[in-house]
């Protein structure tokens, strides 16, 4: 299968897949927000669930807190998305009811960060 640009600057994975819900080798479009967070569970069927902090600010006491955003993303084929990688989600069409995000580019992996 060839592979396609996804009209941002991500390194391309090096692999091929048949993933019809691949931004690189299936038929899935990517626009809108783009984040970056860190993998924190893999459990689900080519699934991944996505976190990252966020300051939530709280008025009474004039200070920010520190809360978490989870978010679930497909993980296609060819990005191998593992828990504790640091990957690049953008947004897409909802690919299933809770779904609507998909790993766009891995970061950084776990094994690699000593
Ligand atoms: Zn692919």
């Amino acid at each position: 299968m060839k592979q396609k640009e996804i009209g941002l600057k991500v390194s391309m994975p090096k692999e091929d897949c048949k993933d019809r819900h691949c931004p690189f080798h299936g038929d899935l479009k990517v626009r809108g927000r783009i984040f970056i967070g860190k993998v924190v569970k893999t459990g689900m069927h080519k699934t991944v669930t996505v976190e990252w902090p966020r300051l939530f600010y709280l008025p009474k006491y004039e200070r920010f807190e520190k809360r978490r955003t989870r978010m679930k993303a497909h993980n296609p084929e060819c990005m191998k998305a593992q828990i504790g990688d640091e990957v690049k989600i953008m947004e897409s069409r909802p690919i299933s009811k809770t779904k609507n995000f998909v790993v766009i580019e891995v970061i950084k992996h776990e094994s690699s960060t000593v």
